[in-house]
């Protein structure tokens, strides 16, 4: 490594340009202003993987409509507890894209956030009765008292049209409609926010620079081994404290690190494609995010959905995420990413976790079977009237999803994201992607705890932390009032 070009030190480097490490370096910076950061990202342009619009489906999850967040106990009730944390942590991150838009660092918060209704859509009378509990058991929170739930066909017309045209109708159906969902573009989110940050002081943007390798010196320091992809050119910079947001290429990374919290973890990789319509009669026809129950063994982001886009200015309308299976971690990654992340300590885990979801493993097998035909059946359970000739297939993000060591079970899949971190907090990683950047603002404060205990405890830092997220360290979901305000503020500020 000495023989590398040795580039100023800082305080952070941030691996990745996508909506994690924009997040995080622009909360440091706001609230310490002489922070000085170095952000590295392996493409040529900011927020190219999951980040991007197209690559990911841009619903500000809130658990209006997602039913994987409420799932039915073994005694027929329904757990809410995730959905509640997760429409909680949504209202936060548009908190804190409030501030952001009234600080001026974004133009206009059209180009990121847009209100499209969330619906959940389900058919058969096990699932109608399912979504009835559902919508009952969210009733008694005010985070989704605006919820209204229907049997009615023609209720559901209304909200959802070309849902219902061509349906049979005496199939029994039911829905439950939030107005106030809305679609993301973190793409263009992201963007703005590294725009901002980058023409800050002590901050530089590094594109088409890849980080190869890391290691903590004895002083504590971490060296950071960078290889610029246009000149091949190597060189090193240390830096006090790293974040590894390099989505799903943060296992390798985190492996790499060395440090002892990294042992046991190892990845499933989960691609993605879409349907996208081509003929905008049909797109202007449709006007909401209708999402369904997902088939058996499914992973929860391969839950079908309908999905109203609004992506640079225009409306787009998808179909999917139709699940597939690539040994890839990033859509622009290598065919050798799985095999090379499989090490003696990981391999029980993931072994156990393999055979432990036989289910998982059979869906994602029968998914990338699929014929043109199935495709369409599949888009017809939501548009009985659809024609494959109005749809062009996409291929959609990279998804990780992360395997966990467990003592009990050899080796779990876990679903949703996870902050890997070392003891003395100079590094972290984020693992895994759902709800992912929806709740991107929460898990960077999270990682902040535990990185920088004593700065989050200061008086500085909470002050300034109110000041962007009003309602910190407060339960939107016991303080009606406050969600009400909250709500009120930002969907004022966002234009919602
Ligand atoms: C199909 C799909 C649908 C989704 N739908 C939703 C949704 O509806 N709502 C929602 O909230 N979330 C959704 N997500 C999840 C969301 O997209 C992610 O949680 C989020 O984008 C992750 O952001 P990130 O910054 O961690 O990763 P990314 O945006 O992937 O950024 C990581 C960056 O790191 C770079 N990088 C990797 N390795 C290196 C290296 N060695 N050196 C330098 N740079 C490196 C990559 O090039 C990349 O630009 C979806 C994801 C997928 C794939």
């Amino acid at each position: 490594m000495s023989k590398n070009k040795e580039e100023k030190p800082v305080d952070v480097v941030l691996i990745g340009a996508g909506i994690m490490s924009a997040t995080l370096g622009l909360i440091l910076k706001e609230l310490q202003p002489d922070i000085t950061i170095a952000i590295y990202e392996r493409l040529d342009v900011v927020a190219g993987e999951s980040s991007d619009a197209w690559n990911n489906a841009g619903t500000g999850h809130s658990a209006f409509c997602e039913l994987n967040y409420t799932p039915e106990r073994e005694d027929g009730t329904i757990e809410i507890s995730k959905a509640i944390k997760i429409a909680e942590q949504f209202e936060v991150s548009k908190e804190f894209w409030s501030y952001i838009v009234k600080q001026g660092y974004v133009d206009k918060p059209q180009t990121f956030i847009s209100k499209v209704p969330h619906i959940s859509f389900v058919w058969g009378q096990d699932n109608v009765e399912y979504l009835r509990k559902r919508h009952d058991a969210l009733d008694d929170c005010h985070l989704f008292s605006d919820m209204q739930f229907t049997d009615n066909p023609e209720r559901i017309a209304e909200w959802t049209p070309l849902v219902m045209e061509g349906r049979d109708r005496s199939q029994p159906v039911a829905a439950t409609c939030m107005g106030i969902g809305t679609d993301v573009n973190f793409g263009s989110l992201t963007r703005c926010m590294i725009k901002h940050l980058a023409k800050q002081e002590g901050v530089t943007l590094h594109l088409h620079n890849e980080i190869k390798e890391l290691f903590q010196h004895k002083s504590g320091e971490w060296h950071i081994e960078v290889k610029d992809l246009h000149t091949k050119e190597r060189s090193t910079i240390h830096a006090g404290f790293v974040f590894i947001g390099a989505g799903g290429g943060a296992l390798t990374l985190l492996e790499r690190s060395g440090i002892p919290e990294a042992k046991g973890y190892g990845g499933f990789p989960v691609s993605g494609q879409w349907l996208v319509c081509k003929n905008p009669d049909i797109v202007s026809r449709h006007q909401s995010k209708v999402y369904g129950k997902a088939s058996v063994g499914a992973p929860p982001m391969s839950v079908p959905h309908l999905d109203t886009r609004i992506i640079n200015g225009k409306k787009a309308l998808l179909f999917g995420p139709y699940a597939g299976f690539s040994t890839k971690f990033l859509k622009q990654g290598s065919y050798m990413d799985l095999p090379l992340s499989i090490s003696l300590h990981n391999i029980r885990p993931m072994l156990s976790a393999g055979i432990r979801n036989m289910q998982l493993t059979k869906y994602l097998i029968d998914q990338v079977m699929q014929s043109r035909e199935e495709r369409l059946d599949a888009l017809q359970d939501y548009l009985p009237n659809a024609r494959m000739d109005d749809w062009e297939l996409e291929v959609a993000g990279q998804r990780v999803q992360v395997i966990k060591k467990d003592e009990k079970e050899g080796g779990i899949l876990q679903f949703g994201t996870e902050v890997v971190s070392a003891a003395d907090g100079s590094i972290s990683a984020l693992l895994g992607a759902s709800p992912g950047a929806s709740v991107s603002v929460s898990i960077m404060l999270e990682l902040m705890g535990r990185c920088f205990p004593d700065k989050m405890n200061s008086a500085s830092w909470q002050d300034k932390i109110r000041q962007m997220i009003p309602s910190y360290g407060q339960s939107l979901a016991d303080n009606r009032e406050l969600l009400e305000n909250t709500r009120n503020h930002t969907s004022e500020v966002l234009g919602l």
